[in-house]
């Protein structure tokens, strides 16, 4: 079966070659502008055209199996299954000027950020396109607004799943689909070098954020391991070519955890790798994560934050939406995957012993 929503206008064009050239935007337009979940209710088709769409191609959806909504900010938390059983978040944000969504580009993810609940159990599987792409219009279904900025911030490494990022990046900013501007996108990556300088060349116009949460080689190491492929210094110079190539500012996200990266020194530190990069700092209090043991402390990311004031480093601090609801990313998948191993694990002892559910 093909993934008809993967599918890019000339991909489609491609694939209905029998067809009257006009079919394919209208089939696309249904999917990506009128957001038909069955090609039955393509009523403009024929019916022989709709038979066989249904034979040969599927349209993904996912399932929302939970849904938290944050009773301080109306933040909703969506896991959604996707259509082989395995579990994703979604966050959805409401901001004064536009709806924001945050969505996942993998199934887990094998960078092993040691703060990181996303890649406790490794990678699974990458998202297709279709799948990043379904997030944003079942919200869309679910909530009745409009999603007006994006954040890849949620399971997994985009750039290590680049190849169908980009492509979702394409279907939702073509015009004759949902059509959001690349400007209003953010993608955060932990560092993957190559495909940041790859990226650069593509001049897509989003917001790179870059998530360093720490200025010491070694140290970094310690909780980033990617920083073992690839190094600050090369990470930083790549940094610069992809400003310079792209004009756009870049954004440093740094989660500020007690005791590891919080002190005066590695303040001072940032602000020697950072200064006179065209960039900004985004400090994220860090978020508890029960299987590890990074904490925040009181007051940690306001004092950070005036050391760097102090050093004439643009920074600000990141806003918790949904700091009731679990909102570290990875936080819901996982509970899903233990309570289903629960659940194997009870059913295996059942048959052990004898005992059976009906
Ligand atoms: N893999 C990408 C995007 C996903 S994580 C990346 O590394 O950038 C999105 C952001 O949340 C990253 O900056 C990540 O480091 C941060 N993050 C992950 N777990 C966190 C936690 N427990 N507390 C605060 N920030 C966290």
């Amino acid at each position: 079966m093909k993934d008809i929503l993967s599918m890019t206008l000339d991909e489609l064009t491609a694939d209905l070659t029998n067809e009257k050239p006009y079919r394919a935007k209208q089939i696309y337009s249904w999917l990506h502008q009128k957001r038909a979940v069955t090609f039955d209710e393509m009523s403009d088709l024929p019916a022989a055209l709709r038979e066989k769409l249904n034979k040969e191609h599927i349209i993904c959806r996912l399932t929302a199996v939970k849904t938290l909504v944050s009773e301080r900010d109306g933040t909703k938390k969506y896991l959604f299954e996707l259509p082989d059983g395995e579990c994703i978040e979604t966050v959805f944000m409401e901001y004064k000027h536009a709806h924001s969504l945050c969505i996942s580009s993998q199934v887990g993810c094998r960078m092993g950020c040691k703060f990181c609940a996303s890649g406790l159990d490794g990678l699974v599987r990458n998202l297709t396109p279709a799948e990043m792409l379904s997030q944003v219009y079942e919200v869309e279904r679910l909530t009745g607004e409009t999603i007006g900025s994006l954040v890849m911030m949620g399971i997994g490494e985009p750039l290590d799943n680049y190849d169908n990022t980009i492509k979702f990046l394409t279907l939702l900013s073509d015009k004759n689909g949902k059509n959001l501007s690349l400007r209003h996108v953010s993608l955060s990556t932990c560092g993957l070098v190559p495909k940041i300088r790859e990226l650069s060349k593509l001049h897509l116009g989003l917001t790179l954020s870059v998530s360093l949460h720490d200025s010491d080689n070694a140290k970094r190491e310690d909780i980033m391991p990617v920083t073992k492929a690839y190094n600050i210094d090369e990470l930083i110079k790549a940094c610069k070519e992809y400003i310079a190539e792209t004009g756009r500012r870049i954004s440093f996200e740094y989660a500020v955890i007690a005791g590891v990266n919080d002190s005066k020194t590695d303040a001072e530190r940032l602000i020697k790798l950072l200064r006179g990069i065209n960039c900004h700092v985004n400090l994220i209090p860090v978020n508890n994560v029960s299987e590890t043991d990074f904490h925040n402390k009181k007051d940690n990311v306001k004092n950070f934050e005036g050391y760097l004031n102090a050093g004439k480093i643009p920074v600000t601090v990141r806003r918790t939406l949904g700091s009731d609801i679990n909102a570290a990313c990875g936080q819901l998948r996982k509970q899903r995957t233990e309570d289903r191993r629960q659940k194997t694990e009870d059913r295996r002892q059942k048959t052990e012993f004898g005992i059976n559910d009906c």
